[in-house]
């Protein structure tokens, strides 16, 4: 049953990369059949097997032998490991389903946030609503948990508002403090403290490896906040 859901985590994660790849290059998310990004040339099916692909085309495109992106098996890897721990607190279950649409959505959401900068409003309220309806009938969502929502997005509009005004600069982008609302949903109210150490923590993390690499020199370089909020939700949910 493990590798069933390794490879349906990697297979839904080959689909999730192609289709934020495409996103962030603004190419037609749907298209008949995969090509190459760089030369156009279709590709056969054995090009298209997740994880394994890269490896036995050694990171090249068969035709014009360009490099793949490595994001491809990454992204793929880490939607088997997202899978892995969704079934391993969840089981076989409705709720594994159910919680299955929502983390693949939110994965989706903050990949391309990781590369535009911007969540999406059509997913993060999607999800919103899924939620309130789904997880409202499968009773995973109470009153409670609307208070939770609450607190996290409020908290989030403050800080939303204080850097803005206060410090006059975007620390915090309206689409976080959406993703917040949500987050809030998903969460115990108790664990709302560990949400947001978890996600500062990871996200302070990665800006000082990113300075000490000098990826960026200049000063007012920002990292987007969704996936380090994502990694909070995992970490406080699965784990
Ligand atoms: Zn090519």
């Amino acid at each position: 049953m493990i590798i069933v859901i390794f490879i349906l985590g990697a297979v839904l994660g080959s689909y999730s990369a192609c289709t934020v790849i495409r996103y962030s290059q603004k190419l037609p998310v749907i298209t008949a059949r995969s090509q190459c990004l760089f030369c156009g040339n279709m590709l056969k099916w054995w090009h298209l097997i997740p994880l394994v692909s890269f490896f036995l085309l050694k990171g090249k495109c068969w035709y014009c032998e360009k490099k793949l992106l490595l994001a491809y098996p990454i992204i793929e890897f880490l939607n088997s490991i997202l899978l892995l721990l969704l079934y391993n607190h969840y089981g076989f279950s409705s709720n594994f389903f159910y919680y299955l649409v929502i983390y693949q959505f939110l994965f989706i959401s903050v990949i391309i946030d990781y590369y535009t900068y911007t969540l999406l409003d059509r997913i993060t309220f999607f999800l919103i609503l899924y939620s309130l309806i789904l997880g409202g009938i499968l009773g995973e969502i109470s009153f409670i948990s609307l208070v939770g929502s609450l607190i996290t997005g409020g908290l989030g509009l403050a800080l939303f508002v204080y850097f803005l005004y206060v410090r006059k600069k975007y620390a915090l982008g309206l689409g976080d403090v959406k993703l917040l609302f949500l987050l809030g949903l998903l969460i115990h109210v108790s664990e709302i403290p560990y949400l947001f150490l978890y996600s500062s923590l990871a996200g302070i993390f990665y800006y000082i490896i990113m300075y000490k690499n000098k990826k960026f020199l200049e000063e007012d370089y920002a990292i987007p906040f969704g996936p380090f909020l994502f990694l909070g939700l995992v970490l406080v949910n699965l784990l």
